[in-house]
């Protein structure tokens, strides 16, 4: 360690082995060793001894949707990072689709690099988009370094991104398996949808009526059914339906190469406490029932859902209207993630540990990223300096996102990120930020 350049130290740090008192040394960007917490700092290197709050490694958050170009004024590079820097993440991927052009060729990926590339407060990678007529640009976009595939099955929101049916499903599934790629899948059936109540207007059990569990369940078998005979790698975007639950374990206990995430809104926010006309909680798939709620915290605790990101989906103020039909659909959450998800998880009985694995190592993992998502040597130097026990109410005002819009305002919250660290530098500490020192990152394996 005789070379090193800085040294964390905390008493308690979060690393593969568990929480302990710790010292580590940071070069060139990437970590090079964790020492006992007393072990001799080298005169040369720079120490930082944050004391007893905690040392997790920066979060990695793949379900992003930043929007830019095109409709940046819903969000864009410099604010979604700045967010994600304020909130611990350090990683996050983009989705392909509400930027203009979407991600759904290598033309449209360098145009998308070329706007990020000088915006970016964090690390930032990009997924690429599977539509009905882009099966010959996966494979080259796979070349170009995406971290994989997402498709609807169901309509998305956007024109220019339009979903799959079962026929195109298998045909891009069959294409990405070919490279052994991974395809991320918007999972609500089309025909569940159509049958089901569409009433309309502000009141949020309208809504979730109109989004009903059999349309996610349905299209998460027929998901299951087509990866299994493709023996392709899939992965199950914001699952809300508990119900889909005995499926996927039946899957993946037979061996099928499935896996899950969920959201902060579907963990922390219940259908319950929706008030009617507040669109702000307006999300595809619904946040669903509390009941439901415990189910998906049993399937996070038993490893079923695999992690946890943010869907973070924003738009302008004027397109959440009180009618939950035809509001934007998204919820806005980047850079209050780890508190909200920390606060419902410690009452529920699980630990920063628990936490850090969902939203950190499990999520690098997913998107093959094996220098980030925990603190051991040769990873990149990324952390967050975390106060668990100090709360914080949310004020929109003061969140980085372009619009502060967020259905977490005037929630009381544990965990108060206090600095953020990229590659061995600190990036944000108590509201200030240094200049952008984000990379793009290309898929590595
Ligand atoms: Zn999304």
């Amino acid at each position: 360690m005789s070379d090193a350049e800085l040294v964390l130290r905390s008493t308690r740090v979060i690393t593969p082995e568990g929480t302990r008192a710790a010292t580590v040394t940071v070069s060139g960007g990437k970590i090079t060793a964790v020492l006992p917490y007393d072990a001799e700092i080298p005169a040369t290197a720079r120490l930082e001894d944050v004391g007893d709050h905690v040392l997790l490694p920066g979060l990695v958050d793949t379900h992003v949707h930043v929007n830019d170009p095109g409709r940046t004024e819903w969000e864009g590079f410099w604010t979604a990072t700045r967010a994600a820097a304020a909130g611990g993440i350090t990683t996050l991927i983009d989705m392909p689709l509400n930027s203009l052009p979407p991600t759904t060729t290598v033309e449209h990926l360098r145009i998308k690099q070329d706007v990020a590339r000088d915006k970016a407060h964090i690390d930032v990678g990009f997924w690429g988009g599977a539509l009905p007529d882009n099966v010959k640009d996966l494979r080259p976009l796979h070349g170009a370094g995406v971290f994989g595939f997402k498709c609807f099955l169901s309509p998305s929101g956007v024109d220019e991104f339009p979903h799959l049916d079962q026929d195109q499903l298998a045909q891009s599934m069959a294409e990405i398996a070919g490279f052994d790629g991974l395809l991320i899948v918007h999972a609500e059936d089309p025909h569940h949808l159509q049958s089901a109540p569409q009433h309309g207007g502000p009141k949020y059990a309208d809504f979730l009526a109109s989004r009903p569990r059999d349309a996610e369940d349905t299209a998460i078998a027929n998901l299951i059914a087509q990866a299994r005979r493709l023996n392709a790698r899939v992965h199950v975007l914001h699952l809300s339906s508990s119900d889909a639950l005995p499926l996927i374990r039946a899957a993946r206990a037979e061996g099928v190469r499935v896996t899950v995430e969920t959201c902060p809104h579907y963990l922390t926010l219940t259908a319950e406490e929706v008030p009617d006309g507040a669109s702000e909680y307006k999300c595809c798939p619904p946040i669903r029932e509390s009941a439901n709620q415990d189910l998906l915290w049993e399937a996070l605790a038993d490893g079923t859902i695999d992690c946890v990101v943010t869907d973070h989906s924003p738009s302008t103020a004027d397109l959440k209207t009180d009618d939950f039909a035809t509001a934007w659909g998204g919820i806005a959450g980047l850079q209050v993630s780890l508190p909200a998800v920390w606060t419902e998880a410690r009452k529920r009985g699980h630990t920063l540990e628990d936490v850090v694995r969902w939203m950190s190592a499990r999520t690098a993992e997913l998107a093959g990223l094996t220098h980030k998502g925990a603190i051991e040597a040769g990873r990149d130097a990324d952390f967050a300096v975390l106060a668990p026990d100090e709360t914080f109410t949310v004020d929109p005002a003061g969140l980085q996102h372009r619009n502060r819009v967020t259905a977490y305002a005037g929630r009381t919250l544990y965990g108060v990120v206090k600095s953020t660290w990229l590659r061995g530098e600190r990036i944000v500490a108590d509201g200030e930020f240094t200049e952008p020192k984000g990379t793009l990152l290309s898929r590595t394996r």
